[in-house]
């Protein structure tokens, strides 16, 4: 239960300082749908309101806060035009500027004669200097002199900056003092401030620099949010390790005839892959880790080696897809070298339905079958197995932390393998993989052929498909992708129509097939599957293209508004050529005029087909927020935490938590009882149940 401390946090947003029913709900669009979010929502930017001695010498655009003696008002002669009053701050007279102004107002407000002081933006018209509609029109006399700097807010409509400085300045008073969760050596090393005096500062800046990632407040905030999460993690992953595992340890015997039948020799990455998943495996604790490896860098070939592991000890082992085209291709792919080490694997799907499947099952059950493969049919209850020991997931980033749990739960006892095709930097993959262990697979297998990248404007449209003709009348194989254009499928889906119609008129109607996101599964995997025979060259298709199928005969990748992709993406889609034997050649076919972090993008695309580094480049050139392959694989939104900036601390964070857990698993101590605040403080309640002896 929620630690009684932080209730005035969880109220309702109406509980802030000029925030009713009404307005409440345009709070929830800016986040703040309890107290404690107005906290963590940091500003924007900042506005310098010192007062300055003159208007003289400012920047135009900029907002001026001077001390002015009130001068002549005038009407407006006309319909339309401003009401004008002039004033002088000594040095300098300038004009305040009101449209549809209400007179006997601004008579009262700015009496000619007094002395006031203004705030407001300052423009040139027609020579001199004004000041429409100040921010700030007080009597030096009776009101507050404004703070000399004033955050600012991302807004929203219905919302003007006054009220949302209003409400958060409330919320930042409400903030009880907290026991302090950080370790005392630490915070003193890195001169970070306690929790609220830093929540005071993000809210007080009081220079522009102050609002950037690397204040010490800012700092300790995002440390505060990384290690809150990491934690969360941390105690996911210690209650799975408490779960019992078995130990699985078998002799090799399956595993040298393997690969004593390959045409070729591990990598040293794979070498290495599998000795840290084999040693996972031969502990009491249960695995869960995370291989982590471009397309082709062959991942497969290291899981089917645990997988043969788990066979050697007389168990069993599944590999799940996240769809069943993937699926039959990883049964297609594993059948020759389980023939090799003499045992039986099947393929269950959804599809497999009365005898057939009674047949499958039962074989499963018996423990004939070794290895399954399968969708996520595999997990339905009727599916029994003799001895499962590892399941082996291939997630094509499409779970998340609670799918692992779940699954975790389902396969009771089983060792887990994820594996997964997203290359993200080292350091994000611990922000979203923190609950597993992972191996990383960062050498590809020799004599790839590199892939020939090429720009080419959309104006050239005509030449691309001129040398796509003769390419397919070679017997080439070509993907060609059509962009997410909006928000809207139905936008994408008839570009990708218009483009399909207009390649069967200039190819042939046979030639081209479509796919997209609103088709059937079935649907969808009859259009890949017609490709992948050869019964048609070109498949046009959005996004959806499922990233893991295998068609070693597509040879050309034509990615359509290629300006419009992340890089991780692009690289993604690259990825579905350069499988087979031949030349291969991707077109990034974009609409000019580029921008320059298109253009930057695109270049480091063609710079080099190294996974890694493209995540690191499209890291620095995006910021993590907007790393689409990294939010495909479930990483945590941040509030106060720039991955990009925070780098550093997430990794400290990782470790301090794994600590913890190891030391304090029940959050007993003095400091275990303050991290439990912490983690309900930010939302992570859930995770308190995962609390237990170590
Ligand atoms: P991933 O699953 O990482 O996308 P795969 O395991 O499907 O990669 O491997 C891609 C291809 O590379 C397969 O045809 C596989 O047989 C081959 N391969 C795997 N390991 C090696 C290696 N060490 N040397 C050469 N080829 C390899
Ligand atoms: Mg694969």
């Amino acid at each position: 239960m929620r630690p009684e401390i932080l209730f005035p946090l969880f109220a309702e947003p109406t509980k802030l300082d000029g925030v009713g029913p009404k307005t409440a709900p345009l709070y929830e669009k800016l986040g703040i749908a309890k107290v404690v979010d107005a906290l963590f929502l940091p500003p924007s930017g900042v506005i310098d309101r010192r007062l300055r001695e003159t208007v003289q010498g400012a920047v135009e655009g900029t907002v001026v806060t001077v001390r002015v003696t009130v001068g002549r008002h005038s009407a407006p002669g006309r319909r339309g035009a401003p009401y004008r009053i002039t004033v002088s701050d000594g040095i300098l007279d300038f004009t305040l500027v009101f449209f549809h102004a209400h007179p006997e107002y601004l008579v009262r407000i700015l009496p000619q004669g007094e002395e006031r002081i203004v705030s407001g933006k300052i423009e040139i018209y027609d020579g001199v200097a004004q000041m429409p509609h100040p921010d700030m029109v007080i009597d030096p006399d009776d009101g507050e002199t404004p703070d000399g700097f004033e955050p600012i807010y991302p807004a929203t409509a219905g919302l003007n900056q006054k009220a949302i400085v209003k409400a958060i300045r409330s919320a930042v008073t409400m903030v009880p003092d907290l026991p302090e969760w950080q370790d005392a050596a630490w915070l003193s090393k890195q001169g970070w401030p306690a929790w609220r005096d830093a929540v005071r500062a993000l809210h007080s800046p009081e220079s522009a620099t102050d609002i950037e990632a690397d204040t010490p407040a800012r700092q300790r905030l995002a440390y505060d949010e990384l290690l809150s999460h990491q934690l969360a993690l941390a105690l996911v992953r210690a209650k799975r390790r408490r779960s019992k595992g078995r130990i699985t340890k078998g002799d090799g015997s399956l595993r040298k005839k393997v690969e004593a039948a390959l045409p070729f020799s591990l990598t040293g990455a794979q070498k290495r892959a599998a000795e840290e998943i084999h040693g996972n495996m031969a502990e009491s604790k249960r695995m869960l880790r995370l291989l982590q490896g471009d397309v082709g860098a062959g991942k497969t070939l290291v899981a089917f080696l645990a997988m043969l592991n788990a066979v050697e000890v007389g168990g069993q082992a599944a590999l799940m897809a996240p769809t069943e085209i993937l699926a039959r291709q990883h049964l297609a792919g594993l059948e020759s070298l389980c023939e090799i080490a003499g045992i039986n694997i099947v393929l269950l799907t959804g599809r497999n339905k009365g005898a057939e499947r009674e047949t499958i099952l039962s074989g499963i059950a018996n423990g004939e079958t070794s290895v399954v493969v399968g969708t996520h049919a595999l997990f339905q209850s009727d599916v029994i197995f003799k001895d499962l020991r590892l399941a082996v997931v291939d997630e094509q980033h499409r779970f998340g932390v609670n799918q692992r749990n779940e699954l975790a739960e389902k396969g009771a006892g089983a060792d887990i393998l994820v594996m997964s095709a997203t290359p993200i930097p080292r350091t994000l993959a611990l922000a979203s993989y923190g609950d597993m262990d992972i191996s990383v697979l960062d050498e590809k297998p020799p004599g790839r052929k590199p892939i020939e990248t090429r720009m080419v404007s959309l104006a050239r449209y005509e030449q691309v498909v001129e040398s796509l003709r003769s390419a397919i009348a070679k017997g080439a194989r070509a993907y060609w992708i059509c962009p997410l254009v909006e928000e809207s499928d139905i936008i994408d889906l008839a570009a990708a129509e218009d483009r399909a119609r207009a390649l069967r008129r200039a190819l042939g109607e046979d030639v081209v097939a479509l796919t997209h996101g609103k088709l059937k599964p079935a649907e969808k995997d009859a259009a890949m599957a017609s490709f992948k025979a050869g019964e048609c060259q070109v498949i046009v298709a959005t996004t959806v293209v499922e990233v893991g199928v295998d068609v070693p005969e597509a040879s050309i990748m034509v990615i359509e508004h290629a300006e419009r992709f992340g890089l991780a993406q692009l690289h993604q889609l690259r990825g579905r050529v350069g499988r087979g034997s031949g030349e291969s050649s991707c077109v990034l076919l974009y609409q000019g005029p580029l921008g320059e972090s298109a253009r930057a993008r695109l270049a480091v695309l063609r710079e080099t087909e190294d996974g890694f580094r493209i995540a690191e480049e499209d890291l620095k050139l995006r910021g993590a927020g907007d790393l689409l392959g990294i939010k495909q694989a479930g990483l945590p939104q941040m509030r106060l935490a720039d991955l990009a900036v925070h780098t550093d601390l997430l990794e400290v964070a990782r470790d301090d938590a794994r600590l913890i857990v190891s030391q304090d698993a029940e959050l007993k101590t003095a400091r275990g009882e303050a991290l439990r605040v912490l983690l309900y403080l930010m939302g992570r309640d859930d995770s308190i149940r995962y609390l237990g002896a170590a």
